[in-house]
């Protein structure tokens, strides 16, 4: 299975690697006391992954991510995130999209538990690149409502698909380079809401942690591309 992830993703490593070098670092280099650090995540909604997240070692994470990992909870969430860290704290946050890497080798698929064949992953951005390239009729005005109103993340991530058309329809994997889209988006927006917010926060530091999360065939390990990892000084 490593060969097949680091085709893509030359620089991956296995999920439970990334989880004991990071949480070292955090203790030794960084001082943090991990006692009194309070983890949030902004990873997609998908069961797959909680194998992949830092729950295994803390748990009680403070979940921010909706479909495809995007911070949805917006500043009220950032801010009761903030309020909640215990006193003279540390703040962590693991964010960043997922793709599923199957066992041949293809980008965007996986074999889920119990099934006998492949779905995609991740579903969400597979349906907005879908979408972006068949989209709803142009007169049915209610089609664009209908997924605003009752659809309303997924609705977000096709707007941020929408910005880079051209670049998505000419690349030679277009899922790939949405997970990466969508990872600039989240990334930006996270440090925009902790900027916004950072009167709210009372704790010594903010560590923020982003890759992409590979997932692999149900019961092969999974592995992250470690994209971001930065100390924001509070004190
Ligand atoms: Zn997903």
């Amino acid at each position: 299975m490593k060969k097949q992830v680091l085709t893509h993703y030359p620089g991956a490593r296995s999920a439970k690697e990334i989880t004991g070098d990071y949480l070292s670092q955090l203790e030794e280099v960084h001082g943090f006391d991990l006692e009194n650090t309070l983890l949030a995540t902004s990873i997609c909604v998908d069961d797959i992954n909680v194998s992949t997240e830092f729950r295994q070692i803390q748990d009680r994470p403070f979940i921010m991510g909706g479909l495809g990992g995007v911070p949805f909870v917006g500043r009220t969430g950032m801010a009761a995130y903030a309020h909640h860290i215990p006193e003279d704290g540390y703040a962590f946050i693991f964010y960043g999209p997922h793709i599923g890497i199957n066992s041949e080798g293809e980008l965007g698929a996986i074999r889920r538990k119990g099934q006998s064949g492949d779905s995609t992953c991740c579903g969400a951005l597979a349906l907005a690149l879908q979408l972006l390239k068949d989209p709803p009729e142009e007169s049915d005005e209610s089609e664009d409502e209908v997924l605003a109103a009752y659809d309303y993340q997924e609705s977000r991530l096709l707007k941020v698909l929408q910005k880079n058309k051209a670049e998505l329809q000419g690349s030679e994997h277009p899922i790939r380079e949405a997970t990466e889209l969508i990872y600039d988006h989240i990334s930006t927006f996270l440090n925009q809401l902790i900027e916004s917010g950072k009167k709210e926060f009372r704790c010594k530091k903010i560590a923020l942690l982003g890759g992409i999360i590979l997932n692999t065939d149900h019961g092969k390990e999974d592995y992250v591309d470690i994209r971001d990892f930065t100390i924001i000084d509070n004190t």
